[in-house]
């Protein structure tokens, strides 16, 4: 379970986040959501641990990754997280397969267990017919798989999603919506999914958190978030209009 309390973020005058406590509860797919420029990413990269917050504290599974004085407690490769972000950021010089490799050799795991990993979450991602193949020589959507399985491989006990879908054309991020879900079961970790898209919200979240100007409007599930709405704001946002 995430658990987040009073978390502020500013830069120099402005805050981007303003006080926001959350509890997601282990194994759910939490989707903050909001409208553009409302601090989604930053909530986020404060999690993954690229962004210090100003104040408040974050837990992971109990543990205490950044306290209330701006500092890390556990830095951020140890935070047993997993980033995907809208670019993909593959390693152009490295095939598929040592792309997907990558973070276990960082991770000093030995060369058969790290093949049959790699072996497996290619298959989990239905990509294990281009792990030879370069980031240029693939499809958008199949970079995408790449760093999805790329962040899976080392287990970690939670994935954080920045608007990882927005890249791809209609169809297939509908198609990857399910894919991601079954990823998500499939890991049996806790999901953060950053998207400014009410649908994919609505549709795929256990939980959602509807940010606005750096504050929570509303926490629930989505079917809460549509029978009572807390604010216009939250109504307009999850489409029922009060
Ligand atoms: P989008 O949907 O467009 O990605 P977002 O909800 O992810 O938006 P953030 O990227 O979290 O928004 O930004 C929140 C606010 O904080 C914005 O007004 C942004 O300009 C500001 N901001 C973010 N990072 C910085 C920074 N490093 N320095 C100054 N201001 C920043
Ligand atoms: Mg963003």
């Amino acid at each position: 379970m995430i658990r987040i309390n009073s978390l502020s973020r500013r830069f120099g005058s402005f805050e981007a986040v303003k006080n926001v406590s959350l509890e997601v509860p282990a194994g759910s797919f939490m989707v903050l959501v909001g409208p553009s420029g409302c601090g989604k990413s930053t909530m986020l990269r404060m999690l993954a641990g690229l962004e210090t917050p100003t104040r408040g504290t974050i837990e992971f599974n109990g543990k205490t990754v950044s306290d209330g004085d701006g500092n890390w407690t556990i830095e951020p490769a140890k935070r047993n997280a997993g980033l995907v972000f809208q670019s993909y950021a593959l390693w152009p010089h490295m095939t598929v397969a040592g792309n997907v490799d990558w973070p276990l050799k960082v991770a000093g795991q030995g060369k058969q267990e790290r093949a049959d990993r790699v072996r497996e979450v290619l298959n989990l991602l239905g990509i294990e017919n281009l792990g030879n193949r370069f980031p240029n020589e693939i499809s958008g959507g199949q970079q995408q798989r790449v760093a999805i399985a790329r962040m899976i491989a080392p287990r970690p006990g939670i994935l954080l999603f920045d608007e990882p879908l927005s890249n791809l054309d209609a169809k297939l991020r509908v198609e990857m919506r399910s894919e991601l879900l079954r990823i998500h079961r499939a890991t049996s970790a806790t999901s953060v999914y950053v998207t400014h898209d009410q649908v994919e919200a609505m549709t795929m979240a256990s939980h959602v958190a509807v940010l606005n100007e750096g504050r929570i409007e509303q926490f629930g599930s989505p079917s809460e978030l549509v029978a009572e709405p807390s604010s216009a704001f939250v109504a307009t946002f999850v489409g029922t209009p009060p």
